[in-house]
């Protein structure tokens, strides 16, 4: 089995009527009604994805709501709730319809000044639904970076949920309003490679939730290339080292990286246990093809396919720490 941790349902984000209540909510019109999409437009805004992961034989996804429509930092805290909950159940139901294909993932109605006991109950809210993970923005300020760390005890009560519902919280970062640092280009990477070091940082919290776990998208953004870096200032800062982290299994990787060198790097810098391979199939730069394979740069197979693990690592990365990580998909994978 193959199992792709890393997807967006993007193209029915994109749905006119979807993105059409979010600009009425940040217009302040606060929509009443949600918009009702039939569920015909929902298969239809999955065809391109489905016919990808079969042409590049993937069994099943991990989906989640478009990263970049979080935008948790516009809006208001009772509106980015709502939000939240409409894209769940959009996923929810594109996820019921193509049973055995897709598994949700959540988002969350973050917000700079949402209390995280409310991001906690809708935690509660939608593993009860089936969600076995949820996408949690580490800056959460739209690329200002203005908040303390995630990592700090204004988030324990989600770190609370998260540990004792036994999903993991997937670091991702959301929309930049920084110009200097473009979404899909820095933005997401740089919140990969912060968060991480904030984990680093953090003294207390693999104490107080020693069963809490992580997933970094995007291979931990920099983290294969300067790991060298980050296991020395661990020494010199004392604070936990790449390999402590990456070792206690609190914290996991996933393959979206583009490139054959940077696979390989990653492989070699990070332990396999704790990598799930990801493509974000259809996702961050569709149809945009890599002349070193003549394929698309994000079939991010090719790369894991193509290099030296054995058959034995190549199904671990494939599935088997998906399933290990994520253990609540067990209910939507057929055996
Ligand atoms: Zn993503």
């Amino acid at each position: 089995m193959i199992i792709d941790s890393h997807q967006h349902f993007v193209r029915l984000a994109r749905h006119p009527e979807v993105e059409g209540f979010r600009q009425s909510q940040l217009a302040g019109k606060n929509p009443d009604a949600l918009p009702k999409i039939s569920d015909a437009d929902v298969a239809k805004s999955l065809e391109q994805v489905l016919s990808l992961m079969v042409s590049r034989n993937i069994d099943v996804a991990f989906a989640s709501p478009r990263a970049k429509a979080m935008a948790t930092h516009e809006g208001t805290v009772e509106q980015n709730a709502v939000w939240a909950d409409l894209n769940n159940g959009l996923i929810l139901r594109a996820c019921q319809l193509n049973s055995g294909r897709f598994v949700p993932v959540g988002m969350l109605g973050q917000h700079p000044t949402c209390p995280s006991e409310q991001v906690a109950k809708q935690i509660e809210r939608w593993a009860n639904e089936g969600f076995v993970a949820f996408n949690f923005d580490p800056d959460g300020t739209g690329g200002r970076w203005q908040n303390p760390p995630f990592t700090g005890k204004h988030n324990y009560p989600v770190f609370e949920a998260a540990q004792a519902l036994d999903v993991p919280l997937v670091l991702h970062g959301s929309e930049s309003v920084n110009k200097n640092f473009p979404h899909t280009a820095v933005q997401y990477l740089v919140a990969d490679i912060t968060a991480f070091v904030q984990l680093m940082m953090a003294k207390d919290l693999f104490r107080d939730f020693p069963r809490l776990r992580f997933l970094i998208p995007h291979a931990g953004g920099a983290l294969p290339c300067q790991i060298g870096r980050w296991r020395a200032i661990a020494k010199y800062n004392s604070w936990s080292s790449p390999d402590e982290i990456l070792g206690n299994g609190n914290v996991f990787v996933d393959t979206c990286v583009y490139n054959h060198l940077n696979m390989q790097m990653l492989f070699e810098a990070v332990p396999l246990d704790n990598i799930l391979f990801g493509s974000e199939c259809d996702g961050a730069f569709p149809g945009v093809v890599n002349e070193e394979t003549g394929d698309h740069y994000d079939n991010t197979r090719r790369y894991v396919d193509d290099s030296k693990l054995s058959s034995a690592d190549k199904d671990r990365v494939y599935a088997g720490n998906a399933r290990r990580v994520y253990p609540r998909a067990s209910r939507w994978l057929k055996a």
